[in-house]
């Protein structure tokens, strides 16, 4: 169907998300447990379901499941500015399908929404991607500069998929101009007091570090303990990361965000962005205060988990552990935290092993061609949202892209109020079809600016 009417466009965005939700495209760090068929089956559905790109693009697998597309550019020249735009088809598990209004992988249509696991994280901006690229051929448009798909298998647990794919480019000496993957959204009632929705665009993200605190003891019977024996000398450790959090600072771009929020926050706080420069500091207290969330934009954060100790009611345990979940804040380093969380402790006999340690990403300008580019597209899609960098707390799989190009930015074109944000990785996750089709509209008019 040779077609740009607006509303075909949307209708097959809307069809082909709904069968591609129905695929369990479900990752997990063991491999037996990845269900390959269903990756496969939703490969194959893709060319009946986009098939011009399918025609026109050159399209190679990567790492098994993860997928490559190029679309050929009329101009390869040396000043050329490649582009990539990146999603991820895998999903994390549904949960209790009995807690859901419509079940997770029905890719339900009611009219109003389409309803399924992926829908916003992250099959829908896959479907948004493909059918942009899909109408935009059929009106006979071919880009100046190659464009690249970079569609990822295993972003959910931190694969290694996209590192492949940054890997393979890097190696054919291509240097993107812009990389473009999930991450932030147009987010209504986000920030207390902004009435306006937020358009915030992911310029880095915190690193994620995992350490194993472990604490021995001869053990023996629990009728006569030790003193500080290892679980209560993994207590006092834990104790103590409780009480000394790490530094806060504002980073510039949380600074940033601040300074566009202001003409548009009311009065009291309005007078405070617009005053940065002396409020900074108070300000970075605040926040540490003011709620979970505005505390970890302001610091390293550590959350213990997976604890680990005796095995019997009346054993003592010869080691005990704990995993510190760590984000490290942007400007800091994997080595130097451990340090950190070394003198908090402040006790050799608790050993700290890295597990797996990831630093904090570069921070993209939010100045410059790029930048301006992903914001003239916002600002024509949804004209109605304050536009603003900021850095994520979770981690997408653009950071692999972030060695071959200086303006990766973290952005979902899709509207996401609270019911919608809280959905993602929860139940009834599910997208409204008005915002699948701006979703499209969006990468219509970024491809074609492009
Ligand atoms: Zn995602």
């Amino acid at each position: 169907m040779q077609t740009t009417d607006p509303a075909v466009t949307v209708s097959r965005a809307a069809a082909a998300l709904a069968q591609l939700v129905q695929f369990r495209t479900v990752s997990s760090r063991t491999r037996s447990e990845v269900d390959a068929g269903e990756f496969e089956g939703f490969i194959a559905a893709l060319p009946r379901l986009f098939p011009a790109v399918h025609a026109t693009l050159e399209l190679e697998r990567v790492n098994g499941h993860a997928l490559l597309y190029r679309w050929p550019g009329t101009d390869a020249g040396a000043a050329s500015r490649p582009a990539v735009l990146m999603a991820h088809y895998d999903v994390v598990p549904a949960g209790d399908p009995d807690g859901w209004t419509r079940p997770p992988f029905s890719g339900h249509n009611d009219g109003t929404y389409l309803w399924g696991r992926g829908t916003l994280d992250d099959k829908g901006q896959l479907v948004a991607i493909l059918a942009a690229a899909e109408a935009l051929l059929g009106a006979g448009f071919t880009p100046r500069y190659d464009l690249y798909f970079s569609f990822g298998n295993n972003e959910e647990t931190a694969g290694d998929s996209a590192a492949t794919a940054a890997a393979l480019l890097a190696g054919r000496g291509v240097a993107p101009w812009l990389v473009l993957d999930e991450g932030g959204a147009v987010a209504g009632g986000a920030f207390p007091g902004v009435k306006r929705p937020v358009a915030v665009v992911g310029v880095a993200e915190k690193g994620i570090l995992d350490v194993e605190l472990l604490t021995r003891d001869p053990g023996g019977h629990a009728s006569t303990p030790p003193r500080m024996g290892a679980t209560a000398r993994l207590a006092r450790a834990i104790t103590r990361i409780e009480r000394s959090p790490f530094p806060q600072s504002m980073p510039d771009v949380t600074a940033e965000m601040l300074r566009r929020f202001g003409p548009h926050s009311p009065a009291p706080m309005r007078t405070a962005f617009a005053n940065l420069s002396l409020l900074r500091m108070p300000l970075t207290l605040l926040f540490g205060r003011l709620g979970n969330e505005t505390n970890a934009m302001t610091r390293t954060t550590v959350a213990i988990t997976m604890l680990e100790g005796s095995a019997g009611a009346n054993v003592l345990a010869a080691t005990a552990k704990a995993n510190a979940n760590i984000r490290v804040a942007v400007g800091e380093t994997v080595d130097g935290t451990v340090e950190r969380l070394r003198k908090i402790i402040r006790d050799p006999k608790v050993e700290l092993r890295i597990v797996e340690g990831n630093e904090p990403s570069p921070v993209s300008p939010s100045t410059g061609a790029p930048w301006r580019l992903v914001e003239d597209c916002i600002a024509s899609v949804f004209p109605e949202a304050i536009i603003t960098p900021y850095i994520m707390m979770g981690g997408t799989d653009s950071r692999r892209f972030t060695g071959i190009c200086g303006a990766v930015y973290r952005f979902a074109p899709f509207s996401m109020d609270a019911e919608a944000r809280g959905s993602i990785h929860a139940v009834d996750e599910k997208i409204l079809l008005e915002t699948l089709d701006r979703g499209v509209r969006f990468y219509e008019t970024l491809i074609r600016k492009l």
